[in-house]
């Protein structure tokens, strides 16, 4: 049976908690079932307003949110079939982590003997059999999350919400329960919407990242999409590095851009670019810019190397290039013979197809 495209869908959703600002403006998106979505974005885009709506606890000022086809607007937060799991939503510190797990099926009326079989499996997902009688101050910060993520798929949710749950733990810890949720994800298939401001955990867990800023979607797409072919000035900055010259369009055919900046010209991809004369800010990764590159590209120039940092894989080397003195490259430090040293001057490539002349920024 093919997965239900639709299974949550946000129609036309504007937000307003004060009736003149929009905070969520005309949202549309699909989840499909069983999909693991990330809405990333900067602190006040709007991103818990958008689960907390799907959850029940705000309204939308306009528009609908669909949960595998019914309208949802009159259905209260506890009969949504939703599970939630938020960064300070804390457990409940005076029950044991049995009590935690089976609060939420108390209240839906399940019996003993399924609740003891549903907290057995849940705690087994986050792989915290045997703690059933641990207090949560007994517990560490990523094992008080691991209940907490139990504790939201206890009674089979239809979609869990997850608001920046790790947000509170440190690095190394953060990064392993980033695979843990992905792989429960994998093992159990529910659908998750996953709220986070962190690139690098978005591109890690999602299938799609809808990426919001001022309460629009800028875009939506797979974490390497998103990368590789940025849409707009502000997901091409927000998601990874990015290397930018701002220019103005001086010619435009066969796909190809080119661009007069204030010091020099380059050829670039016409994006969002329509015609002669448009400003644009053109984007470059870093690793798409080769150093002495064997063959030959469209674009060639040289630079001043201003800075060397040595980062164990590779080597991040800052140059000054076309009047841009934050141009960054990425060195592999398997690459040997290359003479990065302060103060000389390189040659460096890159194809036009890589170089996205997208909105001035
Ligand atoms: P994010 O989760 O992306 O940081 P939020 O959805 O929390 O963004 O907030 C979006 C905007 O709505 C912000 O400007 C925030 O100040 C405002 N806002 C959020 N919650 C409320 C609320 N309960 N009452 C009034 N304004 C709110
Ligand atoms: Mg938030």
């Amino acid at each position: 049976m093919s997965k239900n495209q639709e299974f949550v869908k946000f129609d036309k959703v504007d937000k307003s908690y004060d009736g003149k600002v929009l905070v969520v403006k005309d949202l549309n998106l699909d989840i499909a079932e069983g999909e693991f979505i990330t809405m990333l974005g900067p602190s006040g885009s709007g991103k818990t307003t958008c689960l907390m709506m799907l959850a029940g606890f705000e309204t939308p000022t306009n528009g609908e949110i669909y949960l595998d086809a019914n309208p949802i607007s009159n259905i209260p937060p506890h009969k949504r079939g939703i599970g939630m799991v938020f960064q300070n939503y804390a457990l409940f510190p005076h029950m044991t982590v049995y009590e935690n797990l089976a609060f939420p099926l108390k209240v839906r009326k399940i019996s003993k003997e399924d609740i003891d079989k549903k907290v057995d499996k849940a705690l087994s997902m986050v792989s915290l059999s045997g703690f059933e009688n641990r207090m949560p101050a007994q517990l560490s910060g990523g094992q008080q999350q691991r209940v907490a993520v139990a504790r939201a798929l206890v009674f089979d949710p239809t979609v869990v919400l997850m608001d920046e749950p790790l947000g509170a733990l440190d690095k190394n810890l953060r990064e392993s329960m980033q695979y843990e949720i992905k792989h429960i994800h994998e093992n159990i298939g529910v659908t998750v919407v996953y709220v986070t401001h962190d690139q690098s955990e978005a591109l890690t867990m999602s299938n799609r990242i809808a990426v919001f800023n001022d309460g629009k979607v800028q875009q939506l797409s797979s974490p390497d999409k998103l990368y590789e072919e940025p849409v707009n000035s502000f997901v091409a900055e927000f998601i990874g590095e990015n290397n930018t010259f701002g220019g103005e369009i001086i010619d435009l055919s066969n796909g190809t851009c080119k661009v007069q900046l204030s010091h020099g010209e380059i050829f670039a991809n016409p994006i969002s670019v329509k015609s002669k004369g448009d400003k644009t800010t053109v984007s470059i990764r870093p690793e798409r810019a080769l150093i002495n590159p064997e063959n030959k590209m469209d674009n060639n120039h040289s630079g001043t190397i201003e800075e060397v940092i040595y980062h164990g894989d590779h080597t991040r080397v800052r140059l000054n290039i076309l009047g841009n003195s934050e141009f960054i490259l990425k060195v592999p430090n398997s690459s040997k013979n290359l003479d990065i040293k302060l103060g000389n001057k390189i040659n460096i490539g890159w194809n036009s197809q890589d170089a996205r002349a997208l909105d001035p920024k």
